[in-house]
């Protein structure tokens, strides 16, 4: 179990992480959310021991991480961390970075261990690249088969689907968090995609002002999402009295009802038509199946 105890950090005199308190259990999936700038990365370099902490302690079982005052070598073999900027080596193949740090003297495992992984992240076609030659993204799926070789008990991703293109997102999401399961590797994802993190993690952290917000279940922080910072995570909502937080798929266009509104325009949205409404002296978003023109008057109910 990873245990991160009151932690406090600043870069500066400013803190930028305040009383940090969390548990990630062996094989769990953590999401940790927040705007940009929130210190999201900050925490993951803290549990990957790359500053020392201000004040606060962190532990992987019985182990204490240490900072670079007291470890001369950062970071440790039961956990590895893909970094927002995953330095590979340029010149050399996908293959040969991915098996960088298997052991030359079991030349079958070392191969087996590598086309596996490469397999996970769907670069069959380029095992022989250099990475030089590769796109963004595909040099941050290298650096996420890299960071998996040696299976970690850890792993700590920074963002780690960003650079790779909606046509192959959801797969390889897929494919590397049921991998972690499988091998039940505990992962914590940094991520402001609400795709990195429902219908995979286990629990979420909602980082806001140097401070957790919110620790909780992605199905019961949005279902009681509490703040509106925590409900534009999941998706267009108003904040109307007196029933609070309401998503835009949770009012529905009907026949009769007193909550009258003005259609202002409609955008769409694949599945549904998102309708911006004038309701009193607010807009208001609305799911819903058919596109509405312009000064419409619509009635609407409210189901939460
Ligand atoms: P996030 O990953 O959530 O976008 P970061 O952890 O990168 O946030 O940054 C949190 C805060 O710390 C920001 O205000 C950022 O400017 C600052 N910061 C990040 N890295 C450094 C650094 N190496 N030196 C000084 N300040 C930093
Ligand atoms: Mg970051």
């Amino acid at each position: 179990m990873l245990q991160v105890k009151n932690v406090t950090f600043g870069y500066s005199k400013t803190k930028v992480l305040k009383a940090i308190d969390f548990n990630v259990k062996a094989g769990e999936h953590l999401a940790i959310i927040g705007e940009s700038g929130s210190g999201k990365s900050t925490l993951l370099k803290l549990i990957y021991g790359e500053y020392d902490l201000k004040e606060g302690q962190i532990f992987w079982k019985d182990e204490e991480i240490l900072g670079p005052k007291y470890n001369l070598v950062v970071g440790y073999d039961f956990m590895k961390y893909v970094t927002q900027e995953f330095d590979l080596m340029p010149v050399t193949s996908v293959e040969e970075n991915i098996g960088k740090h298997l052991s030359r003297f079991y030349p079958e495992e070392k191969q087996r261990r590598t086309d596996e992984l490469i397999k996970v992240v769907e670069l069959e076609a380029f095992a022989k690249t250099k990475v030089k030659f590769l796109s963004g993204g595909q040099k941050q799926r290298v650096a996420i088969a890299r960071a998996l070789a040696k299976e970690p008990e850890i792993l700590l991703l920074d963002e780690p689907f960003s650079h790779i293109d909606n046509f192959q997102k959801q797969g390889l999401r897929r494919n590397v968090f049921n991998y972690l399961k499988s091998k039940n590797i505990a992962c914590i994802v940094a991520t402001h995609d609400r795709n990195d993190v429902l219908g995979f993690a286990d629990q979420m952290i909602v980082l806001n002002e140097a401070e957790i917000i919110a620790k909780d279940t992605p199905q019961n922080l949005y279902k009681n999402p509490r703040r509106p910072l925590i409900a534009s995570f999941f998706g267009e909502f108003n904040v109307i009295e007196p029933y609070g937080i309401v998503y835009a798929n949770q009012i529905q266009i009907v026949e009769k009802s007193d909550l009258k509104a003005t259609v202002i325009t409609s955008y769409f949205n694949a599945s549904f038509w998102l309708i911006q409404a004038q309701y009193k002296s607010e807009f208001l978003f609305i799911e819903h199946s058919k596109n509405l023109q312009a000064d419409d008057e619509i009635c609407l109910r409210i189901t939460k």
